[in-house]
């Protein structure tokens, strides 16, 4: 460890998510890993983050304390679940420590718990880290602002079989994006299911359709309905690596950020 590295602890370092951005830090050079835990009950308790994460022994034994994340870190990366990440905003709050959250599937009360938080650190909060996926959510309010009477959008998101949460929290973040475009609410306008007698969509509806199945890492196309043409605005990730090394970036703008509640465009701004 030098003195100019950025000190980084990780929740969740047993989860896909995890070990990735173990990885990754692994191959930085201004990061160096700190702590490591796991929820209480894992069977990666006690073992070495850095073999589960197939680096070879870093010395970081993961543990099931939470305490031990914010005892050292400068910045607590966590992809964990909602109640987690939750509960780790508040614990790094009291105690200093800058946070990016790339969990997925917050309440409007979850995300208010986070942005509270914001007020005390800085808190990068993004459901999807990967600096392709900001942009095209850019392009997507640009879009929907220019293409309004008599279009159509419906977003269409495909992920692995294991997640747990749909639409995806990207999906979601592009239909904000949509809807930011089109001046509404998306609450006001989402169409999240359809089944049996729906009835004829509604104009300026924003639709959303979801597939689950094998290890399909992310893709999400948002696409716009014309009369006799379609415009569509695809993302496609072939390796979650692209989130990890986006929430990277995410950690040392939190390392050298003011407190605030920021998000992954205030990210590539920076
Ligand atoms: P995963 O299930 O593989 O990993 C989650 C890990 O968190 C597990 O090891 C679990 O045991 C651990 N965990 C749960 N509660 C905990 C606690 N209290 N303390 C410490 N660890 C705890 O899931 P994943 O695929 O790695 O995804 C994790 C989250 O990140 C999901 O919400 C997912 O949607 C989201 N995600 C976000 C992005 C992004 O770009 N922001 C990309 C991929 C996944």
């Amino acid at each position: 460890m030098t003195a100019e590295q950025i000190k980084i602890a990780i929740p969740g370092a047993a989860g896909r998510m995890g070990q990735m951005i173990i990885r990754e830090i692994a191959a930085s050079n201004d990061l160096v890993l700190v702590g490591a835990t796991d929820r209480p009950g894992s069977e990666a308790i006690g073992a070495d983050s850095g073999m589960l994460a197939g680096t070879g022994a870093n010395g970081v034994i993961i543990s099931d304390d939470p305490a031990s994340l914010f005892a050292d870190a400068d910045v607590v990366i966590d992809f964990t679940s909602p109640a987690a990440s939750v509960a780790h905003a508040g614990m790094a709050a009291a105690g200093n420590v800058a946070l990016v959250i790339g969990t997925t599937g917050m309440t409007d009360s979850d995300e208010e718990s986070l942005a509270a938080a914001g007020n005390t650190i800085p808190l990068v909060y993004c459901a999807n880290t990967s600096v392709g996926v900001t942009l095209l959510g850019r392009l997507v309010e640009q879009v929907a602002a220019q293409l309004v009477d008599g279009w159509d959008i419906e977003i269409v998101e495909t992920h692995h079989h294991h997640k747990v949460d749909a639409p995806s929290g990207t999906a979601l973040a592009l239909g904000e994006a949509a809807a930011r475009g089109r001046g509404v609410k998306l609450a006001e306008v989402s169409d999240m299911v359809r089944e049996g007698q729906t009835g004829a969509r509604r104009p300026g509806d924003i639709g959303f359709a979801v597939m689950r199945g094998g290890d399909v890492t992310g893709e999400h196309s948002v696409i716009f309905f014309g009369e006799s043409e379609r415009v569509e605005i695809t993302h496609k990730a072939t390796d979650r690596a692209i989130f990890a090394r986006g929430a990277l970036r995410a950690a040392r703008f939190a390392a050298a950020a003011k407190a605030g509640f920021y998000n992954m465009e205030d990210v590539l701004k920076a």
